[in-house]
């Protein structure tokens, strides 16, 4: 199990899925997931839709019945989540599910870019891909809700001994091939 860790904009996302296709592992998106549900207009979509629409956290409940919803689909866990955890409650119930589960942690990969290059990137998306929560205003929100909720994450998975450190900047390959050396699997 691998989590990817860092800010809105890091490119959590695209690594996540290069690193999983290479590994044979399932990526988990609270983001791609939770998106899903807004597009659909479910319940849980209506809900969340005004909260991801300012750049605040979805609440740790819904976001771990979530999780445990897609882990109960795959017979043999063997994930990478990309956006979860992003709280201390939310990593503390993945430690308790893992331990239910009998499986381990072994890596979360914290991908570090300069703020600069966060706020250029996520501006660029906002151009390209249109979604609501890429404007500036939004943007600020994101990577402060970032500072204050999950960046003391990176100590939480540090003191685990589990923290491996990338540099998100440079070629998408070169990044990739980065991560997957850091944690011993190229
Ligand atoms: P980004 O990392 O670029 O901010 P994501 O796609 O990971 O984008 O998340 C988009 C939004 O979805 C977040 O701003 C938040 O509102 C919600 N969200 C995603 N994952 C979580 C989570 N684990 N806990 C709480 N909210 C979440």
């Amino acid at each position: 199990m691998m989590i990817f860790l860092g800010p809105p904009g890091a490119g959590k996302g695209t690594q996540a899925a290069r690193v999983a296709e290479r590994l044979g592992l399932t990526k988990i998106s609270t983001g791609d997931i939770l998106r899903a549900h807004v597009r659909e207009g479910t319940e849980l979509g209506k809900k969340v839709a005004p909260i991801m629409e300012r750049g605040d956290l979805v609440p740790d409940d819904l976001i771990l019945a979530i999780i445990k919803e897609e882990l109960k689909k795959l017979p043999v866990p063997r994930v990478i989540f990309d956006g979860f955890p992003r709280t201390r409650p939310q990593a503390e119930a993945l430690d308790r599910l893992l331990g239910d589960l009998g499986l381990r942690l072994d890596a979360v990969v914290l991908l570090e870019v300069p703020t600069d290059e966060l706020v250029q990137r996520l501006m660029k998306r906002a151009q390209e891909e249109g979604r609501v929560d890429d404007n500036e205003e939004t943007i600020r929100r994101r990577l402060a809700v970032y500072r204050e909720e999950t960046e003391p994450l990176i100590d939480y998975y540090a003191r685990k001994g589990v923290l491996f450190t990338v540099q998100g900047v440079g070629p998408v390959d070169q990044i990739t091939e980065c991560v997957l050396k850091v944690i011993g699997a190229a």
